[in-house]
């Protein structure tokens, strides 16, 4: 099938950008890598008016990492985050978890933004947004407002966002001082949407000791589910591993039953929180 007509714009400044979603509001969409919505358009599963192509906004296109952490602007595709080594540095979860996105001729033109826009509960950076208190900044004609993870997923492919906003910008904060983490998933080939996936990461106090484990979890529920194992890991890997196979909320579709997901959830989060809390034992100063 072919996409519905639309009129396509092809702003070049945020102001721009906004002003159109500002006058066309739910009559349009945002494209960004178009790797989510033009399968979508084809398939005439959403039909909008109005195209507002941001592909121009050369200002969008950037990844700005400090000490708090990586700002990721709203055209930066995911294999340049991927590939960035001060980015890795700082969280080296976006390059753990963007390695599983897709395949790499998807991640050449899809946008970190785009991904968490889309707030699909089985990708990846849902996950790790989530998992690290991350947040959204958005922009409309009325202003700024930067919304945080836990507020931002809303439900299966619903954000926060409202149809007048553009995501400018996401915020991954840095990881803490000894602190671990690693990212792990099955699915049924390389590059598919996970059954399950885990991220994890674990801190440890100046001791060594575990300090804080916290694991996020997608394809398990309507929105990417964090999970604090601290206390049951200490009880022993069994006891969170149970923990979260109870915990996981997951549906039975073409790919997988929602026995087999929870078991997959048992399994990754004892593999994904025993690599977090080895990588902390590893972990040195920047
Ligand atoms: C074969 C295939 C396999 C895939 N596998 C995976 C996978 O394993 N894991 C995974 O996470 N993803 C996967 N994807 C999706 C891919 O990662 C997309 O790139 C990503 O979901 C969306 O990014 P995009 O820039 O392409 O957004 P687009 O497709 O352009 O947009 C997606 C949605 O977000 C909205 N949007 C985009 N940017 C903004 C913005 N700045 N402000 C407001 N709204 C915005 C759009 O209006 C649209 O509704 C796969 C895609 C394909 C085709």
């Amino acid at each position: 099938m072919k996409p519905a007509p639309f009129v396509w714009h092809g702003p070049e400044d945020v102001g721009a950008a906004v002003a159109l979603l500002g006058e066309y509001g739910p009559d349009a969409k945002v494209l960004a890598g178009g790797q989510s919505l033009v399968p979508l358009l084809a398939m005439r599963l959403t039909r909008p008016a109005h195209l507002v192509d941001i592909n121009r906004v050369a200002a969008l296109d950037t990844v700005t990492v400090d000490g708090s952490g990586v700002r990721i602007g709203a055209l930066a595709r995911h294999r340049r985050v991927e590939r960035d080594d001060e980015a890795f540095r700082v969280q080296p979860l976006l390059r753990q978890a963007l390695q599983y996105v897709a395949h790499p001729t998807i991640r050449n033109r899809g946008t970190c933004v785009g991904s968490l826009a889309h707030a699909d509960p089985a990708g990846e950076l849902t996950a790790v947004l989530a998992l690290c208190d991350g947040s959204v900044t958005l922009q409309s004609a009325a202003g700024t407002r930067t919304v945080a993870a836990a507020d931002f997923f809303v439900g299966p492919l619903t954000s926060a966002l409202a149809p007048d906003e553009l995501a400018v910008a996401a915020h991954v904060p840095a990881r803490p001082a000894r602190t671990g983490t690693a990212f792990v998933e099955i699915a049924r080939r390389h590059g598919d949407y996970a059954l399950c996936g885990v991220a994890a990461t674990a801190e440890l106090d100046a001791a060594g000791e575990l300090h804080r484990l916290r694991c996020g979890y997608l394809s398990v529920a309507d929105v990417p589910l964090v999970l604090d194992l601290t206390r049951a890991w200490r009880a022993g890997p069994d006891a969170a591993a149970d923990l979260a196979h109870d915990a996981v909320d997951p549906v039975t579709d073409l790919h997988a039953t929602a026995d087999y997901r929870r078991h997959l959830a048992r399994v990754l989060t004892r593999r994904a929180a025993g690599q977090a809390i080895a990588a902390a034992r590893e972990w040195e100063a920047p």
